[in-house]
């Protein structure tokens, strides 16, 4: 999908975002940034889940001295994607007193609702601009509902009371977000900072205002977006919450990085933001990171569980080989793989897949019928065993024959150590 919306490009280290560029997936480590092993850890994690821009939070001394030591980790474990500072409050002191952290941080983010109280708001704001400047940096302004200018709103507030048309508070507190993000992007363009150098964004909590916001800001200037959803929660509701608001823009092209600030539960990874990113691009076509499993989800046709079981077996088959497919052969991340209950949809999604295969339904003839490239190539009788090992079989011959060697390297040359594309 071609973006609808043209951007300027604004390099983040080596990444370009905005443009023509691919739409980039961001994270953000929960971790102490004083804390400089469990950092690397979970940002090397998240990275090669496929996070293509890392952030931490830079908010003490002992962090911001921390920051250049943590980016030295990274760039030794191979890991050379921006890496961001996150400011609130004291970003102008930290990044002054420590030029080491300022130098190693590839972008810096200032919420302009907390540099400061009154006139020292801005006056805070510019002096992080000219620490970008000097440094070469770029900046996003990244405005949020939580921390709205309180002065900006204040005054919005009292203009509401005098007007005939009053709005409610959350109105307001929209449009001091825009009111907020316009005018940093004036100061910042003012005190000199490129165009190219400023990403904006404008989070909340709520899906509908998500999409108002960023229709609004999208009007108003070229500067790549970054979309989000901010504190979206967990679970179920913090993925659908998030799809629903990011999938609307996306899809009228707006927004050049995303992230998807997901509430992990307590036992599960961080990673998780970076594939719900992941697959939101992938179910738009705006970006292909590896082969999908098509799988009906059954009815009263299905027969049996089998192709419950099937579906998910394939998966796991594909999951555990796709970091060695991606790497080895070019294109790879295009295959589609379907898996059908019966032949009311089997026949069609089997032929328009790369592979797929039709199980029986109740009262079919009991064969399951398997297509590549369109044309029925077998039909196999059997238990899940059998079915399994059919399907593995072809899926390998399959990519071997049909996606060259990158680079013509021999397979096993390849080493890459993560599921990054
Ligand atoms: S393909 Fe067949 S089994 Fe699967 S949902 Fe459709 S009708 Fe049901």
């Amino acid at each position: 999908m071609d973006s609808l919306r043209k951007t300027i490009c604004v390099k983040v280290g080596k990444v370009g975002i905005g443009g023509k560029n691919p739409v980039r997936i961001q994270s953000m480590a929960d971790t102490s940034t004083e804390d400089e092993r469990a950092t690397v850890k979970q940002l090397l994690e998240l990275y090669r889940a496929g996070s293509e821009l890392l952030r931490i939070t830079v908010n003490t001394p002992k962090a911001a001295e921390t920051v250049p030591k943590i980016k030295k980790n990274l760039i030794k474990e191979g890991c050379d994607v921006p890496l961001i500072g996150d400011f609130h409050y004291n970003g102008h002191i930290l990044l002054k007193d420590y030029p080491e952290c300022a130098e190693a941080l590839d972008k810096y983010r200032i919420n302009p609702g907390n540099t400061g109280k009154k006139d020292a708001r801005t006056e805070h704001f510019l002096q992080i601009c000219e620490i970008a400047k000097h440094y070469d940096r770029p900046i996003r302004i990244g405005v949020n509902s939580g921390s709205v200018d309180d002065d900006l709103l204040q005054s919005l507030r009292i203009k509401n009371q005098r007007s005939k048309k009053k709005k409610n508070e959350r109105d307001i507190i929209l449009e001091g977000m825009l009111k907020s993000a316009v005018f940093s992007l004036e100061k910042a363009v003012d005190c000199g900072i490129k165009e190219n150098k400023i990403i904006l964004s404008c989070k909340t909590t709520e899906p509908a205002e998500l999409v108002y916001l960023y229709r609004e800001l999208a009007k108003k200037c070229s500067q790549p977006l970054h979309l989000g959803l901010t504190e979206a929660g967990g679970g179920i509701k913090g993925i659908v919450w998030s799809t629903s608001a990011i999938a609307v823009l996306l899809s009228e092209g707006i927004g050049e990085t995303i992230r998807v600030s997901l509430t992990p539960s307590p036992d599960s990874n961080r990673t998780e933001e970076v594939y719900v990113a992941k697959e939101i691009l992938e179910s738009l076509n705006l970006r292909r990171f590896s082969p999908k499993i098509i799988s009906c989800p059954g009815c009263g046709r299905t027969s049996s569980n089998l192709y419950r079981k099937l579906a998910k077996e394939i998966e796991n088959f594909v999951n555990e080989n796709s970091l060695k497919w991606t790497a080895e052969r070019k294109g790879v991340e295009k295959l589609k793989i379907a898996v059908m209950g019966c032949i009311v949809n089997g026949i069609g999604e089997g032929k328009s897949a790369d592979i797929g295969i039709s199980l029986p339904g109740s009262g079919e003839n009991p064969v399951s019928v398997i297509f590549e490239k369109g044309k029925q190539v077998a039909t196999v009788k059997g238990d899940l065993k059998i079915l399994l090992s059919e399907m593995k079989k072809r899926i390998d011959n399959f990519i071997v024959r049909e996606y060259h060697l990158i680079g013509g390297q021999n397979g096993s040359e390849s080493s890459r150590k993560t599921q990054r594309t």
